[in-house]
């Protein structure tokens, strides 16, 4: 089965197919129930398609196709050469699908065209291709023991990994996955979000035309608590790395523990603190503060949704933070003009909707937004708070939506624990033109990335992970490697006799 669909839109036309199966050993194939999930268009909440549901059953299946994959066709049997030609042919058609694969994820997420193209789909593909220059460049070392034995390391693939990932960057975050683990060789079984499964079933599609070895990478669609839960209990899974709620990211690790305790890499939540100081260049903080919490409609784990700016320019600021929010517009994903479209689905909704209605009832105050945009779709109006206090929900939790707490602080170093006053500890921005002052508050946040002068902005090379309760391990960059690696260390004796 695959769901056809014409596109017309302003910024795309074109008609695209998407096979609905899941991807094992080589095949896309039914679910082993015969059931399907329904996905929903987030920008009307009608039907767009269904895809076939997996079960604990077809992920057995598709972990034994992974292991024989890993024995005899990948892995130790394939040279770092072969992997990089592979993942650089990806890279190659996902280039020249570059538009249906935008077009896709706007579908399916809600996100714009335009931003998909230029964010998530073009970030992807320097991913993969990032991945791809590592493949034959994953290094062991040779320690000096003694003259007379020769001992040395071996980096060999982990073996087969689950990778599980969340709705909010759909492609991304699968190219964030799966770039290390083919780079390095590992076989994967791959499931997605329930709630966006599209993008990685062509991406499927796109992996099958490569020509990787059948099994080297599988696709096993389901909810989270039935096939992600499979995936974190299977104990011929070596490796599970998950992106997603803190709350979920808990379970897995248990799962782990009371499994095989398999290696676990966690990307999990955020509350991130953006701090403006009152020599920062006004207008360049201001929208860069905006895109800090706006893009991708809050839906960011590592969203600045704490604004803190200094009792200099506190009211300076939030007037011309205001009104660059007041320019954004929020709409139909596939108009140029477009900014923010829908939330992914009706319980993120309620739940952004939620804390909206609990910052109202602690008393803080909606300086702006805090309402529904249309009246049909998941859209809601980027949202100010001010008048907050240290303890609201609004200010500790993660909303994962368009809202944002803007804070005075007079004092630098009570800035720091304020920005530090969080259970949280992914990601932190600083604007100041005074390198000093930048610098310094950047060396003391407790955050995995800390943008100065910036906000938001990821790299394929440089490592991104949480602190805190934000995670385990490092994605991206060099680090990535460790998580796909065991590491041997081989002792050759040369002349010492017993
Ligand atoms: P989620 O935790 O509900 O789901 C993430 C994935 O886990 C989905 O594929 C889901 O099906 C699966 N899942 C759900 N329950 C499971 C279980 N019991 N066992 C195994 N798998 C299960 O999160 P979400 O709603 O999809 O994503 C939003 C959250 O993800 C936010 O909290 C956000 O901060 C976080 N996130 C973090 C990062 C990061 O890099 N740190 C990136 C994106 C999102």
């Amino acid at each position: 089965e695959t769901f056809k669909y014409t596109f017309d839109t302003p910024v795309f036309k074109g008609d695209v197919e998407v096979p609905l199966g899941l991807y094992i050993d080589g095949k896309f194939v039914d679910g082993s129930n015969g059931t399907y999930i329904d996905v929903i268009n987030p920008t009307n909440g009608k039907t767009t398609t269904r895809i076939s549901e997996g079960t604990p059953k077809d992920v057995d299946i598709a972990v034994k196709a992974a292991h024989q994959a890993f024995e005899t066709k990948w892995g130790l049997n394939t040279t770092g050469v072969d992997r990089a030609r592979l993942l650089n042919k990806l890279a190659d058609l996902m280039e020249k699908e570059q538009d249906v694969l935008s077009a896709l994820e706007a579908l399916d997420n809600g996100k714009t065209f335009n931003w998909a193209k230029r964010g998530d789909v073009s970030h992807s593909i320097t991913c993969i291709r990032y991945y791809a220059g590592w493949a034959d460049k994953v290094l062991g070392q040779t320690i000096e023991t003694s003259e007379a034995k020769l001992t040395y390391t071996r980096h060999e693939p982990i073996g087969v990994v689950g990778q599980i990932i969340p709705w909010n960057f759909p492609l991304q975050m699968m190219a964030w996955k799966i770039g290390p683990a083919l780079a390095t060789g590992c076989a994967i079984v791959l499931k997605p979000s329930e709630f966006t499964p599209l993008t990685a079933l062509y991406m499927a599609k796109l992996i099958d035309q490569v020509g990787f070895p059948a099994g080297a990478f599988n696709l096993v669609n389901g909810y989270g608590s039935i096939v992600g839960q499979a995936l974190a209990e299977h104990p011929d899974i070596e490796k599970i790395a998950f992106t997603g709620s803190t709350l979920v990211g808990r379970k897995i690790m248990e799962a782990s523990a009371k499994s095989n305790l398999k290696k676990v890499t966690l990307e999990l939540g955020g509350k991130s603190p953006t701090i403006v100081f009152d020599d920062a260049d006004l207008d360049q903080a201001v929208k860069w503060a905006a895109f800090g919490i706006y893009y991708n409609h809050g839906q960011c784990c590592c969203a600045g949704s704490r604004i803190f700016v200094h009792a200099n320019i506190y009211d300076e600021f939030l007037q011309r933070f205001t009104a660059h929010t007041q320019t954004l517009k929020v709409g139909d994903p596939f108009s140029p003009e477009t900014f923010q479209g829908p939330q992914i689905n009706q319980q993120q909704y309620d739940r952004i909707m939620g804390y909206i209605e609990s910052g109202k009832a602690e008393g803080a105050k909606v300086h702006y937004g805090g309402h529904r945009v249309g009246d049909e779709g998941y859209y809601i109006s980027p949202t100010i708070f001010t008048e907050t206090k240290p303890n609201m929900k609004i200010v500790q939790e993660e909303i994962f939506g368009p809202v944002c707490v803007v804070i005075k602080f007079s004092d630098d170093d009570d800035i720091v624990k304020q920005a530090n006053d969080s259970v949280y500890g992914l990601a932190a921005a600083v604007f100041s033109q005074n390198v000093t002052r930048a610098l310094s508050t950047a060396h003391k946040l407790k955050a995995g990335t800390v943008w100065v002068n910036v906000a938001n902005m990821l790299y394929p090379n440089v490592p991104f992970g949480g602190y805190k309760q934000s995670g385990i391990g490092r994605e991206l960059g060099e680090y990535a490697l460790a998580n796909y690696t065991a590491v041997k260390a081989v002792q050759v004796n040369l002349l010492i006799k017993m």
